[in-house]
């Protein structure tokens, strides 16, 4: 799960981790009073950001400073409603224009292959850091920290020694760096990136400048998996952002993934669906997606999946292959019917039920008289089948 910005900065305030306030707005009206605020209080800008969960906003036009509570307003009514990569923005985040006199990247990944997670830095931050990454992968620096122990002084010491950071930067990167690995353990997180980490220019106390590294600007994904463990996690979950399709497969406990291919798939058990898919590809066939229903699905979640599967309109006909296990063959078949009755889209289907209660299921299926709905017994004749009818051919 995807954090919007205001949320991740949250959990980073929350280990102790500088981040500069903010408000968050979701009108003009809004944006300009708590821009009269900061301005007030001595600020020379504020930024206006859009709080969306796609990257790239600067680059879009979606993080603009202003100099008045007037401009403020016009940049907020600018950004308010605007499409960014196809996200509309609901909200932005009012904020003291910082001011910058370097910027830097720092993330904190799961390295899956290493089992650890990976801290990296670069002192090239800031909006081309994906080209950074592409075309001199050495400008970004990487750590792994140690599994039980976590990232150690030294290590978060040689990165900022690479990144060319010194004195009081230095000290404060190491404080920084910790408390980045400690927010993704804490949130269980994948992926908590600060882009920029930035040098900020301030007035000291007896008015000479100063300079600070400030957090301007957070990233984090939650492994799903976790969500669980965090309940506040899950309040922070932006459902005007997520793809309807995903919203219904996670309420119904499905695992749906949408391909471009014409071959609908409802499968039981991740290993027996990523095979079936393989066949369908072998057999010159392309899986419309990729569909776990799980063990002991019941006819209602069956039917709930076959309405994600049939709102796809680029699915031409349907593989239901299903291994009976906990999952019973005549529930799956009753899930199938009640489906058919429920779906004005009637697209071919072909059908393998076996195991637990199998013969009830063909005994459902033949019942019900659907001339949509055929039944196969081996996979390998199911799939030149589906392959057949997503061509329009009938087998
Ligand atoms: P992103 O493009 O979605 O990553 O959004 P960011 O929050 O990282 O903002 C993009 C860029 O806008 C940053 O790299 C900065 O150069 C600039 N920016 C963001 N906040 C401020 C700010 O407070 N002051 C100034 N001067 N620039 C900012
Ligand atoms: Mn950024």
């Amino acid at each position: 799960m995807k954090l919007q910005e205001y949320h991740a900065k949250t959990l980073l305030r929350a280990q102790g981790l500088p981040v500069p306030e903010y408000s968050i707005t979701q009108t003009a009206a809004e944006a300009r009073s708590a821009a009269e605020g900061y301005l007030a209080a001595g600020s020379d800008k504020v930024v206006i950001k859009a709080q969306v969960l796609v990257g790239g906003r600067g680059k879009a036009g979606g993080v603009k400073l202003a100099a008045s509570a007037h401009e403020a307003e016009s940049v907020a009514t600018q950004i308010l409603g605007m499409d960014i990569k196809g996200t509309t923005v609901r909200r932005v985040l009012v904020a003291p224009a910082a001011d910058i006199a370097a910027e830097y990247y720092l993330a904190c990944v799961l390295d899956r292959t290493a089992r650890r997670v990976l801290v990296m830095g670069s002192a090239e931050g800031g909006v081309e850091i994906e080209d950074v990454a592409a075309v001199r992968p050495d400008a970004i620096k990487q750590v792994h920290a140690h599994p039980h122990l976590g990232l150690l002084d030294y290590q978060a010491r040689e990165l900022a020694f690479e990144l060319g950071l010194g004195g009081a930067h230095l000290r404060d990167f190491v404080t920084i760096a910790k408390g980045i690995f400690r927010t993704m353990i804490a949130n269980d997180a994948d992926l908590v990136e600060i882009n920029p980490l930035a040098i900020v220019r301030g007035p000291g106390g007896d008015g000479q400048a100063t300079e600070s590294l400030q957090c301007l600007d957070a990233k984090i994904t939650i492994d799903d998996s976790a969500l669980s463990r965090h309940p506040a996690l899950e309040q922070m979950r932006d459902l005007d952002e997520e793809d309807p399709v995903d919203i219904v497969a996670r309420e119904q406990g499905l695992s749906f993934i949408r391909l471009d291919g014409s071959i609908g798939c409802m499968v039981n058990g991740a290993g027996l669906a990523m095979t079936t898919m393989d066949l369908i590809n072998r057999a010159g066939g392309k899986p419309a997606n990729f569909l776990d229903i799980g063990g002991g699905a019941k006819s209602d979640k069956v039917a709930a999946a076959m309405s994600l599967i049939l709102s796809d309109e680029n699915v031409q006909a349907i593989l239901v292959n299903i291994f009976g296990g906990i999952a019973r063959g005549d529930e799956v078949a009753h899930g199938l019917v009640e489906a058919r009755r429920q779906q004005e889209r009637h697209v071919p289907m072909v059908v393998r039920i076996v195991g637990t209660n199998s013969e009830q299921a063909a005994a459902i299926l033949l019942e019900a008289g659907d001339p949509d709905i055929q039944t196969a017994q081996t996979l390998d004749e199911e799939v030149k089948r589906v392959v057949a009818a997503s061509a329009g051919v009938l087998a």
